[in-house]
């Protein structure tokens, strides 16, 4: 059984990109990205400081914008308008959840497709679709790497995904099927979850519940990829119950240290090709 290391991995994408934010200043062409908080959610606040950090290890010019709780839709629209027109600025960002008397959906839209680092934006979700894009959100895309770095085939392969949110579940179903796997997207409506789970070759847990995944519901020589991340009284855990599963699976991502550190790692990534592209250079 194999343990996925995504400190490891992370930190090989991150040596990529740091690698090409320096080209691209020979050539004159910075890096920059904006991230925009709002209110004072101390979870909010960790991911926005571990963002910014990650710039600054990597070259990339990080901006960020602390707004008050108090903001209006209109204020926070004007700076994004602003954001949109900034030359310097080539990503941005709105951490969510926003509060409640904000729009989620008129601030994502309002962000410029070019600048939508998240691939949030109604436009970057289909090109994700029709399979051509830039941009994929974060944690798939990061998942998708693990992959890769791993040398784990997905084309013919049974892949399940558990969870259909819009920022994990259904990229990461479209991701695998544009590598030829066979997916299957499970949600809390889903009739015979064990079942489907137990054909799967390729187990992606995003199910927001800890240890949700049992040892009877994996295969035998699977890849689990638990997504999850929960704060409990003994430290973190995931969707899947590590303890027990590892035992029977082949390769299995760990909480913490797996997906987790592939998300911001893939963030600088999107930023770098929102650069490459506002700068019409390939790659
Ligand atoms: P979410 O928006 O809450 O979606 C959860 C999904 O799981 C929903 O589609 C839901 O189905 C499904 N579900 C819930 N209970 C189920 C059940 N009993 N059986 C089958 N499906 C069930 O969560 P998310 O944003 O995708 O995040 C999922 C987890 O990943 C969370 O723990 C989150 O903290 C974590 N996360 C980690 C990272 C990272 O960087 N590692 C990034 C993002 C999220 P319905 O659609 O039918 O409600």
């Amino acid at each position: 059984m194999k343990i996925i290391d995504g400190k490891l991995i992370s930190a090989a994408v991150k040596e990529r990109v740091a690698k090409s934010v320096e080209q691209l200043k020979e050539q004159g062409v910075t890096v920059g990205l904006a991230v925009i908080i709002v209110g004072e959610d101390p979870a909010s606040k960790v991911y926005v400081k571990n963002k910014k950090k990650a710039c600054e290890a990597l070259g990339i010019i990080s901006e960020e914008y602390a707004l008050p709780e108090n903001t209006t839709q209109k204020e926070l629209l004007d700076l994004i308008h602003e954001l949109n027109n900034k030359k310097s600025i080539n990503g941005i960002l709105c951490q969510l959840p926003l509060p409640h008397h904000l729009d989620e959906k008129i601030i994502i839209n309002s962000i410029s497709p070019q600048k939508d680092v998240d691939a949030f934006h109604p436009y970057n979700v289909g090109r994700i679709m029709i399979g051509d894009y830039d941009f994929v959100p974060c944690t798939p895309a990061g998942i998708m790497e693990m992959l890769a770095y791993e040398n784990i085939e997905v084309e013919g392969k049974r892949c399940v995904v558990i969870g259909r949110s819009n920022i994990v579940g259904k990229p990461m179903g479209m991701l695998l099927l544009h590598k030829n796997g066979t997916v299957t997207v499970c949600h809390s409506k889903t009739k015979d979850l064990k079942d489907i789970c137990l054909q799967a070759d390729i187990l992606v847990a995003a199910v927001g519940r800890p240890k949700f995944v049992t040892q009877d519901m994996v295969r035998e020589g699977a890849v689990v990829i638990d997504v999850g991340i929960h704060r409990t009284p003994n430290g973190l855990c995931g969707d899947v119950d590590f303890e027990n599963v590892s035992k029977k699976v082949s390769v299995i991502t760990p909480v913490p240290g797996g997906v987790g550190p592939m998300t911001i790692a893939m963030l600088m990534q999107n930023t770098l090709t929102a650069a490459k592209r506002q700068n019409n250079i390939d790659g």
